[in-house]
């Protein structure tokens, strides 16, 4: 090569090395929201007329409004909104397809539904947390569909489906006796719901291997059937030993990760607190004593109200006595853990709750029980972000942060129902949805490099433009009448497995009284 080629040569690469620094060093592109009222997460009183810098994923800074805007900034107006931090809800099943008895209840969803189905479900369950404003769930065991909520999770991450960030528990723990499917012919060999574990030794196998494949939390039921007794208290069946719990909780504790306990009530409750879980999942009836214990360890209590309102058995059977008095011992043990300021967190058991009915509404059953509307706001946003280990990152509007940010047209602190009409999303300053921007036609610059799904439901804006039928309430008959349909052609090619099914229904209908109408899983 001569002399002249090589300066050619170098004089390109320098070129090349020039426009590259060039590129990282360009700051990325800036947007700042004007935001009317702003609940940040933290403050106990709203902050009016704020800016809300967001470049590369996060809040950069949080200004009053004299603050200068950069001209090549992009603005978002939400000068006649609220604006929040993304919600958080820390009790949620990605995976689970409901629990409605006249579609099979719960075993249908392991039964009659093949992983590929139940992917697109979890799919489809996502979107609906991150269109309604939730843009960070703790998703509590996928019921039997595996490592799933792992690899959605990555399906997120990786840009492929819009969905909220995932903080995963994998397949959950129960013991023998402790988990459905079951009510079966005993010669049958039944899937399970969780990873069933009998021992200290398996229980630590059965955690070092959902940590191993990726589980950001632990879940382990702690009771599992419930009934009432001849007293009328409600009685809850417990599952794992003190020792197998510890075994499990200290693995996780090595791992830096937290173990979520479902409990009910009594000795499986105080199994649960003694052996050292993180967060109690439902907690219905907790003693004045457990408050105490709960206040001492710092445990987090994750109530989850609404799930138990839906579907009653008629009054006077052994079910819709069961059903009452799981409520009202909950509301009590609400109360109590409100006075008592346990960390309580925002959770709504979605899953258990059809996905297409709304997330917002533990919103009203926290304030209906007397929880402030600033306060429930703090459950879904800082507190439970302090809980996932995520303090000043998730849950709050400021600097540093991500910039995961919503807004609702009126003031939640007046009207929690507000939240169950959530217009803006964004997450790590995309935006997902942006129904001001719809309605005012003032910022087209919205459609632009930040907005990653822009049409977050194309077959919803279809349907309601042809139809006139509001797109919400169209895309749930849709759905509910497809899932009708499924069933029906699942039951037809699949012989083997409805004739499964059917012998459970039988077998449900003749021995079991203790169980739930619905809310198996719960
Ligand atoms: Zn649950």
């Amino acid at each position: 090569m001569n002399i002249r080629k090589i300066s050619r040569l170098t004089l390109a690469l320098l070129l090349l090395f020039a426009s590259l620094a060039s590129a990282q060093n360009s700051p990325a592109p800036l947007t700042v929201i004007r935001a009317g009222t702003l609940i940040d997460g933290q403050s106990n009183t709203p902050l009016k007329n704020r800016l809300i810098f967001v470049r590369d994923g996060r809040i950069e800074k949080v200004a009053d409004s004299s603050a200068s805007i950069p001209a090549d900034a992009k603005l978002i107006d939400l000068s006649n909104a609220t604006v929040l931090p993304g919600l958080i809800d820390s009790h949620t099943h990605l995976f689970l397809w409901g629990e409605d008895p006249k579609k099979g209840g719960y075993d249908a969803n392991i039964l009659k539904a093949g992983i590929a189905l139940r992917a697109a479900r979890a799919t489809y369950a996502a979107k609906r947390a991150l269109e309604q404003g939730f843009t960070t769930i703790r998703d509590v065991e996928t019921e039997g569909a595996g490592y799933g909520d792992i690899e959605i999770k990555q399906a997120i991450e990786e840009g492929t489906i819009p969905g909220p960030r995932i903080f995963g528990a994998t397949r959950g723990i129960s013991s023998t006796g402790g988990y459905n499917l079951e009510g079966y012919a005993p010669e049958l060999t039944m899937p399970k719901g969780v990873q069933i574990i009998d021992g200290p030794v398996e229980a630590r196998k059965a955690a070092r291997e959902q940590l191993e494949h990726g589980a950001d939390w632990l879940k382990v039921y702690m009771t599992h059937r419930s009934w009432v007794d001849k007293q009328g208290h409600l009685v809850s069946q417990p599952t794992l030993t003190v020792e197998e719990l510890k075994a499990i909780v200290d693995e996780a504790h090595g791992w830096g990760k937290k173990v979520a306990c479902h409990a009910y009530n009594g000795p499986g409750l105080q199994r649960a607190l003694d052996g050292g879980c993180d967060s109690i999942e439902h907690g219905l009836e907790i003693t004045d004593a457990q408050i105490e214990q709960m206040a001492k360890q710092g445990t987090w209590y994750c109530p989850t109200i609404a799930a138990y309102y839906g579907d009653w058995a008629p009054e006077n059977t052994h079910e819709g006595k069961r059903d009452r008095a799981r409520v009202s011992v909950h509301e009590t043990s609400f109360r109590k853990a409100m006075n008592a300021h346990l960390k309580i967190v925002y959770g709504t058991d979605m899953g258990g709750i059809p996905w297409q009915e709304p997330m917002a509404q533990e919103f009203r059953r926290m304030e209906s029980l007397g929880m402030s509307p600033m306060d429930a706001i703090q459950s879904a946003t800082s507190r439970a972000a302090d809980m996932l280990d995520e303090k000043g990152e998730l849950g709050v509007v400021a600097a540093g942060a991500y910039a995961d940010i919503i807004a609702v047209s009126g003031d939640p602190l007046k009207d929690v129902t507000e939240f169950g009409k959530v217009k803006f999303v964004m997450k790590a300053g995309a935006i997902y949805k942006n129904d001001f921007a719809i309605r005012h036609k003032r910022h087209p610059a919205l459609e632009g490099r930040h907005n990653r799904f822009p049409a977050l439901d194309p077959f919803q804006s279809v349907i309601s433009i042809v139809s006139g039928e509001s797109p919400t309430t169209r895309g749930a008959t849709t759905l509910r009448e497809n899932y009708k349909h499924d069933s029906g052609r699942n039951f037809r090619q699949s012989p083997g497995r409805a004739s499964i099914l059917a012998n459970a229904t039988r077998a449900r209908s003749s021995n079991r009284t203790n169980d739930a109408p619905r809310c198996f899983h719960t």
